[in-house]
């Protein structure tokens, strides 16, 4: 059995883009990832939306996956 994906440990998969809470729209992305490991569960990433400007603040999760 093989995982789908197969990213390396302790990377977290963060979305590139949300959608807004507030009106439906689409948040990017603001804050940039550590060039040499990522997003780390437990880290805060921001979004910003596009159509009401409005800013979400995302904690990564942990992606250890125990049963
Ligand atoms: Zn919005």
């Amino acid at each position: 059995m093989t995982a789908s994906g197969g990213s390396s440990e302790g990377e977290a998969d963060v979305p590139a883009e949300i959608t807004c809470i507030d009106c439906g729209g689409r948040c990017g992305l603001l804050s940039v990832p550590e060039p040499d490991w990522g997003f780390q569960p437990g880290d805060v990433v921001a979004y910003r939306c596009a159509d009401c400007g409005d800013r979400w603040d995302l904690i990564v999760p942990d992606t250890e996956s125990a049963g």
